[in-house]
């Protein structure tokens, strides 16, 4: 059967160099609508260097015949009628803003639509989901989420420690999403997150997007039927409405490799214990809607997971 509902990927990572090849990003073709958001750095990375990616991969994406930069939902349909795949783009960190909150405009301007304002560690804004404290939301982190609302840019609670997810539902006025994050009820993980985060989330009208990479899932295990499990608690917990998914996708595993290498302290054990991640790639995230008819998941809740959900989101936020 045919599978016409868009597929919206909220999360995935090209090389973040300046000449990363940005041709990858039609592994999403399919018969259908497509939409991904591509990551323009995180906590090592300067504005100049987040500015510099974006700055290409714009160029680069728009000089494609098979893709181009959405900058509103409505750019998101037309992109996708013309049959190519719809673009935006995140930053995990705030690191990027180098402590400037203008900053924050500049790259909505460039088509950044969701940022975290924390990496795995603490930093000005917030607290890690990797330290062993959790202080949460600190009070530049608060002008942070009001002024990502005021631009129009999603809060992400992704990466963050938990209180730092549950302090920006608090304070945000707009819906708060965790753009690759799976349930830690399903399967402990430092980098999933509590039922209270997943319900504080659907409380702001956000979405929790489960995430194909294979540490997250399990064991390493980044099948669908591991994320279907994911989605299916998720959905339980906090409705069809508020769940999403993202592949996180690594398009060059060898620069996650290098990153982590670069900047080990940003990882711990809880990535390497398993050895190399091992993530679900696109040709296989295309089957999930398959998958989850032959489950007997009702079409509106495959509809709404695959892609309305975020897809409201972004017309309410951006
Ligand atoms: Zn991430």
């Amino acid at each position: 059967m045919t599978d016409v509902s868009l597929l919206w990927d909220q999360h995935a990572c090209l090389p973040l160099q300046p000449d990363a090849d940005v041709g990858e990003l039609t592994r999403y073709s399919r018969d259908g609508p497509a939409f991904v958001s591509v990551n323009a750095g995180y906590s090592p990375h300067s504005f100049a260097d987040s500015s510099r990616l974006l700055d290409h991969y714009r160029r680069s994406i728009d000089g494609h015949p098979g893709m181009a930069v959405a900058a509103t939902v409505h750019d998101v349909a037309r992109i996708a009628e013309s049959g190519r795949i719809a673009v935006a783009f995140d930053l995990e960190d705030s690191g990027p803003l180098d402590g400037d909150l203008e900053n924050l405009r500049r790259f909505a301007e460039l088509g950044v639509r969701t940022m975290l304002p924390t990496y795995n560690h603490e930093n000005r804004a917030g607290g890690g989901c990797l330290d062993s404290y959790d202080r949460g939301l600190t009070a530049w982190g608060r002008n942070l989420v009001t002024e990502m609302n005021a631009v129009g840019m999603v809060p992400d609670g992704s990466h963050c420690s938990a209180r730092t997810g549950l302090d920006m539902c608090d304070i945000s006025t707009g819906p708060v999403v965790y753009s690759h994050s799976c349930m830690r009820s399903v399967w402990q993980h430092p980098r999933n997150i509590t039922d209270e985060q997943a319900r504080a989330c659907a409380d702001t009208g956000g979405v929790v997007g489960i995430t194909g990479v294979g540490i997250f899932l399990g064991p390493n295990t980044p099948t669908l039927d591991a994320m279907i499990e994911h989605l299916e608690y998720a959905v339980e917990l906090v409705g069809a409405e508020h769940v999403g998914v993202s592949t996180d996708f690594s398009f060059d595993a060898a620069d996650f490799l290098r990153e982590s290498r670069t900047n080990p302290g940003l990882f711990d054990d809880s990535y390497t214990r398993w050895g190399p991640i091992q993530w679900m790639p696109p040709e296989v995230f295309l089957r999930l809607g398959t998958r989850l008819r032959d489950r007997g998941w009702a079409d509106a809740d495959i509809t709404a997971v695959l892609g309305g959900n975020f897809c409201r989101v972004a017309e309410t936020s951006w």
